[in-house]
């Protein structure tokens, strides 16, 4: 497994991708959907691959959901970073990760390809994350100490 380091650009959301396969050649979907045009939104994913991630302030990371409202998507409100997007199917959590928020990968390890899934149904998209999207999905959400003193 190849460790990767990535996260949003404060720092709020940190993350470890293991990815099962050389980190030298990584295939990668530019999604079209309109809200990943607007982020650049460029996602890979693998089934044997694991996320996890950790959140240092919640109130900075509330997740997006739009369209049939089937995936999360974490946006830094900090500083503006998507990070990752994760679908829940039936009791289980799999995500795919923005390979613009990886480091120390140089991103002319991506093979990228445009993908447009518009004309799929809510089941044939849930169907195909569940067989392509990273099925183990860790997140660790820790809420900032409140201050006490007035
Ligand atoms: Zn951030």
């Amino acid at each position: 497994m190849q460790r990767i380091e990535g996260g949003c650009h404060c720092g709020t959301i940190r993350y470890e991708f293991l990815w099962p396969l050389d980190a030298a050649e990584i295939p990668v979907r530019a999604c079209s959907c309109s809200f990943c045009m607007k982020h650049r939104g460029t996602y890979t994913s693998h089934p044997q691959a694991e996320l996890h991630a950790t959140i240092t302030d919640t109130v900075r990371v509330p997740t997006y959901r739009f369209g049939h409202e089937t995936a999360d998507f974490y946006v830094c409100a900090r500083c503006g970073v998507l990070t990752f997007a994760v679908s829940r199917i039936a009791e289980r959590d799999y995500a795919v990760v923005n390979v613009h928020t990886f480091e120390h990968i140089d991103p002319a390890n991506f093979t990228t390809r445009v993908t447009d899934f518009d004309g799929e149904t809510p089941d044939s998209r849930l169907a195909r994350r569940k067989r392509t999207w990273t099925p183990t999905v860790q997140i660790t959400r820790a809420r900032k100490e409140e201050s006490t003193q007035c």
